[in-house]
């Protein structure tokens, strides 16, 4: 038997997992990723992490066959990172040549939203599909393509950026620079901001009763939880959302054209009454032929996608 690593990068904690080649997860950990240390501190840390969850399980290290990480920013060709999110870490750095010479195993990276689409593609919602889309609806609006057994990582490895897509010409303006991006719409801040703004007008409805009027403890659970029990006020905004969920699905549908959809993040967890809305305005939005056999699922795997998916690399 053979044993991979998955390790999924974090601002302030670094998920690691030792898994089968069945993508099982034996055994995982969380360590801080201490990032301001410097990232050959970090990456000695995750190497050492493993060699003691190998040894914990009686795993011989020259089992370990592969190391896979998912990183926040642009990857290019699975080694090379272009820049880190909110890392005091240089550009351009190899991260693939530096982990494989601290551990002597082949290492791979991408981008950690395009490592939970894969996590999800071969162990989770997207299993048995060959082209899926994930959307992870969180804190922004990320996206991971897969076609025919392969990650779509881009030129530069900012493919599938699909929460800079634009929706509107002179639209809200999103942390790019840009303006009517699919995740200032979508995402869980999408959501807070454009609540915010009506509760300014409107403060006879359930939401502004479950933050007991305190505007700074919204978030985008308290409007789904309360469009779930009826509020109109709530219902409109999931409504809001869901339109601008639509277009970008639909804009997503029509150029890959995928089996599946595979929604992820904390706004999937709105759950039906975002999807049946969205599946109901797909066809303003979408060819026809897209939607006949597409199937709209939720992600499976949890927290756990991206260690999944970042061990399938060297798979
Ligand atoms: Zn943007």
């Amino acid at each position: 038997m053979n044993y991979f690593v998955g390790v999924d990068i974090g601002g302030t904690n670094s998920k690691i997992g030792l898994l089968n080649d069945q993508g099982d997860i034996l055994k995982s950990t969380s360590i801080k990723t201490d990032s301001i240390e410097g990232v050959d501190y970090t990456l000695n840390k995750i190497w050492e992490t493993v060699l003691e969850m190998a040894e914990e399980l009686d795993i011989s290290r020259d089992l370990i066959k592969g190391i896979g990480m998912g990183i926040p920013g642009p990857v290019i060709d699975q080694k090379k990172v272009a820049f880190f999110a909110n890392f005091p870490w240089e550009k351009n750095i190899n991260i693939s040549e530096k982990m494989e010479e601290i551990s002597g195993v082949k290492t791979r990276l991408d981008n950690d939203v395009n490592v939970i689409a894969l996590g999800e593609t071969l162990y989770g919602a997207g299993k048995g599909y060959s082209k899926s889309v994930t959307i992870a609806l969180g804190t922004g609006v990320g996206g991971g393509i897969f076609v025919d057994g392969k990650l779509i990582s881009g030129a530069t490895g900012a493919g599938g950026e699909i929460g800079h897509m634009k929706l509107e010409k002179e639209g809200k303006l999103c942390g790019c620079g840009q303006k009517g991006c699919f995740e200032t719409y979508a995402s869980a801040t999408g959501v807070i901001r454009e609540t915010l703004s009506r509760l300014q007008i409107n403060k006879t409805n359930g939401v502004y009763k479950a933050i007991d009027g305190d505007l700074n403890k919204l978030e985008a659970k308290h409007v789904f939880d309360e469009a779930k029990k009826g509020d109109e006020f709530a219902l409109s905004i999931v409504d809001y959302v869901a339109e601008y969920l639509s277009m970008g699905i639909g804009n997503v549908l029509n150029i890959i054209n995928p089996d599946v959809i595979i929604l992820s993040g904390g706004v999937a967890l709105a759950g039906d009454i975002l999807l049946d809305k969205v599946k109901e305005k797909l066809p303003n939005y979408a060819l026809a032929i897209t939607i006949e056999n597409l199937k709209i699922k939720l992600g499976e795997l949890g927290n756990d996608a991206g260690i999944k998916g970042a061990s399938a690399l060297t798979i």
